[in-house]
């Protein structure tokens, strides 16, 4: 991992968030948050753009004060307990209303920060005191369409305005394999995906079909591959692109984390 250089324009991230835990346990991919977040620059609120808030219609999180949301079953309390503070930031929200079309985007104050967002923010930002505002995925819209949506916020990033995408190229939790290694086909498409971030084919991204059979294995459902289409989307010609982990958690979640900065 580079230096992080000062710049107008606020780097765009994709980060691989796997297991709830990770946030609480000891881990390489906490760990590699945690030194990111020490050599990020402050920005004036984030954008999140989470595998876990799906919607009918683009929506976008207005709360002032987003509550934490557990939306998850079966974990220890301790991970109930979590809590991420961070205000909201209404007012960007609103210039994100006003970047869109009229009709292709409403505000709520129905949602709040859920743990694709704080399971990821409480290391890169753990003094939780930027303000913080959710975009939610359409289930409605497909590949490249949340790309070109994507793409039309990419203005953002100039006005101080972190975006991170939250989800893992490859997810497939009904095939898990805890004590082995990864899949063959887990780790074709992620290297598949490696190399399009690598030359910076956006049409190899949104038809992931061209990956082959592993593709649908990879991604058996859309959400957690989604918000890295959305931070591809907001590449800068100037932007210098980095990987932050890239390895495999659980045999079948890529934890291959991007950022984008000039
Ligand atoms: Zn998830």
């Amino acid at each position: 991992m580079n230096n992080l250089e000062k710049s107008e324009r606020m780097p765009a991230l994709f980060i691989g968030h796997g297991n709830p835990m990770n946030a609480i346990t000891d881990n390489p991919y906490r760990d590699a948050w945690l030194a990111l977040g020490k050599i990020l620059p402050r920005p004036r609120a984030i954008l999140c753009i989470s595998a876990h808030w799906q919607t009918r219609n683009t929506q976008v999180c207005v709360a002032e004060k987003p509550e934490t949301i557990h939306d998850f079953g079966g974990f220890p309390a301790a991970l109930f307990a979590q809590q991420y503070p961070a205000p909201g930031a209404p007012e960007y929200a609103k210039m994100v209303c006003d970047l869109l079309p009229a009709g292709t985007i409403t505000s709520t104050q129905n949602w709040g920060l859920d743990h694709g967002a704080w399971s990821i923010l409480q290391s890169l930002f753990p003094t939780a005191d930027v303000p913080v505002f959710q975009l939610s995925l359409d289930v409605n819209l497909d590949f490249a369409a949340h790309f070109a949506l994507g793409k039309q916020l990419t203005n953002l990033r100039e006005q101080g305005i972190m975006i991170i995408g939250s989800g893992n190229i490859v997810h497939n939790l009904g095939r898990l394999n805890p004590n082995g290694s990864a899949a063959d086909w887990a780790e074709k498409f992620d290297f598949y995906i490696k190399q399009a971030l690598e030359t910076g084919d956006d049409a190899a991204l949104i038809d992931i079909a061209r990956a082959g059979d592993c593709a649908k294995l990879a991604v058996p459902t859309d959400e957690h591959y989604l918000p890295l289409l959305y931070i591809a989307a907001m590449r800068h010609t100037d932007d210098k692109m980095q990987f932050l982990t890239e390895s495999f958690d659980l045999g079948t979640l890529s934890m291959r984390s991007v950022i984008y900065q000039t």
